[in-house]
């Protein structure tokens, strides 16, 4: 099949949008999902998602670890269609634990939907997901949840995440009341109210809407009695003290709209999906190591940002997934896959719908598409029609937590490494090999990361492997520019170096003292705390 229509290519960027949702675990991202795939058609019965967690996972060892302790270890990828708009949104594991995984999926975004629950405001994992954001800049809409509960204000919701996340806020609707008293909300630019009544979902457009296009309408104090004049209070004090939503301001990464409402009461979402499709950006360039790569580019490019395995007993092998930055991609493409040197045939690429995955015949940017991987692609890997790129962005996150890997059964060692060298290209588990010692160190941003890899080593290469506890509790990768002055750290300090699985030199200290008396020590020597996939 031949492609030469760059206009077709212009229109399904157009239409793309391509997303994450980062919240804290409870905040409801699950039911908001949810009602997002309704929206979408994507499903038709509330319940659908939740079944999700619980239910298909039961199929390999390491699974079960996901299913005894209730949490989401991996994300996937589900596609929607919403007025014309396709919606890739990604899912991101909740539990801070395999934050690491949701790092890398929040790099193949184009913006992000940030969920907070109403009573608890800003909480931990909030906040160190959008870190992550703010590293790329992603354009953030704000969903303030669980209105029909007895929550904080709304003005000290939008100072908790100013003064928290360090963004400013620009409300596009306003709620009326809270928990019993809760309302609805108003719509500040379309001059709307929506008018909340609890238990019942409404898919179409216009339903609980009444348009009040000016506040002193005598129709107000009808809808929602005494409390049309906090709303009127409400807005008029926001005219002088809230900001204005600007455009530019979101796409930059530096003001968040924010909506109001009720996931669990499919309140609120749909003018949150109306605005997202509006305002959120479709696929834009990317960075390479040598140029930034238009979407529109009609060259095909793409890059593994996850490996997943085993994700159910049907298809026990792993999946990569690529997003697709320029060109078309389409099914039995022969790729160049430069970091092997190799061109490979993509011959049974999937895409991921809400509940169920399917050949895909062809992808454009912003499409997230699952390939098969028999060991040769790790994350990071950038996939072309012809030139060489690379794209950046990708990181590997310093380690926080550290176990030396004992080898219970004999004579594996070499599967141990292979499983090990794997496990690590699937970014499941960082593995260390210290300079001065034949063994391995572990590395992982949560604990649980470490049963994975103990449960993954045993189902998959049967090593029955374990550990024992080290000194090391922060790792940095360590660069000079002066190959001499290099030298001299590398013999001073061996017994803390060790190098990752792409040989590249990291510094393993025993507490934050430690590495900082080090780094004082060493002032020509870069100590980082993330490296780039390469
Ligand atoms: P996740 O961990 O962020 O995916 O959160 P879930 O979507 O699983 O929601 C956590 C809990 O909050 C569940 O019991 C939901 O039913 C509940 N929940 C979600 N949205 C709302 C809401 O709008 N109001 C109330 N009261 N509960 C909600």
């Amino acid at each position: 099949m031949n492609f030469n229509n760059s206009s077709d290519l212009k229109r399904q960027i157009e239409r793309r949008r391509t997303f994450g949702i980062i919240s804290h675990p409870d905040a409801g991202k699950t039911t908001l999902t949810e009602k997002l795939l309704l929206f979408g058609g994507a499903i038709t019965m509330a319940g659908a998602v939740k079944s999700r967690k619980s239910s298909k996972h039961a199929t390999s060892d390491w699974m079960a670890i996901e299913q005894e302790r209730g949490i989401s270890v991996t994300s996937s990828v589900m596609k929607f269609e919403y007025k014309g708009y396709e919606i890739n949104l990604l899912d991101t594991p909740g539990h801070k634990d395999f934050s690491e995984d949701t790092y890398r999926v929040l790099t193949a975004v184009d913006s992000a939907v940030m969920v907070i629950d109403s009573v608890k405001g800003v909480e931990e994992q909030t906040r160190r997901l959008m870190e992550v954001c703010r590293m790329r800049n992603t354009p953030i809409i704000t969903f303030i949840n669980k209105l029909d509960r007895e929550g904080l204000s709304p003005l000290e919701i939008l100072s908790d995440i100013e003064e928290n996340l360090q963004i400013e806020c620009a409300p596009l609707t306003w709620p009326i009341g809270m928990g019993k008293g809760f309302k609805g909300t108003y719509d500040l630019y379309k001059k709307e109210l929506t008018l909340f009544r609890p238990g019942f979902e409404s898919l179409r457009d216009q339903d609980g809407i009444a348009v009040i296009k000016d506040l002193n309408d005598p129709k107000l104090d009808q809808l929602i009695g005494i409390q049309a004049k906090d709303l009127r209070d409400d807005i008029a004090l926001l005219e002088g003290a809230a900001n204005p939503f600007d455009l530019d301001d979101y796409l930059k990464g530096c003001q968040t709209p924010v909506f109001f409402g009720s996931a669990v009461n499919n309140f609120g979402v749909r003018e949150m999906l109306d605005s997202f499709v509006e305002i959120a950006p479709c696929p834009g360039p990317r960075k390479t190591t040598t140029r930034p790569v238009s979407p529109e580019e009609e060259e095909f490019s793409g890059f593994v940002f996850k490996i997943q395995a085993n994700m159910d007993l049907a298809h026990r092998d792993r999946l990569a997934f690529m997003r697709v930055c320029s060109g078309r991609f389409y099914r039995g493409m022969k790729v160049k896959h430069h970091r092997i040197g190799k061109d490979v045939v993509l011959s049974n690429p999937t895409i991921f719908m809400a509940q169920d995955r399917e050949l895909v015949e062809e992808a454009w940017p912003g499409d997230i598409v699952g390939i098969h991987n028999h060991g040769t692609i790790k994350i990071g890997d950038t996939f072309t029609d012809k030139e060489p790129l690379q794209y950046i962005g990708i990181p590997s996150f310093a380690p926080e937590h550290f176990r030396r890997v004992r080898l219970d059964s004999p004579m594996k060692s070499k599967q141990l490494q292979k499983g090990l060298i794997q496990l690590s290209e699937e970014g499941a588990i960082q593995v260390f090999k210290p300079i001065t010692d034949n063994i391995f160190i572990l590395g992982a941003v949560g604990v649980l990361q470490f049963d994975v890899a103990v449960a993954r080593l045993k189902a998959e290469y049967s090593v029955e492997a374990s550990y024992d506890s080290t000194s090391f509790s922060v790792a940095r990768w360590v660069k000079c520019a002066d190959p001499k002055k290099m030298a001299e750290f590398e013999r001073a300090h061996q017994a803390n170096l060790a190098k990752d699985s792409t040989d590249s030199l990291v510094y393993l200290a025993a507490n934050s003292w430690d590495l900082k008396y080090v780094e004082n020590h060493w002032p020509d020597v870069e100590f980082l705390k993330t490296c780039e996939h390469r």
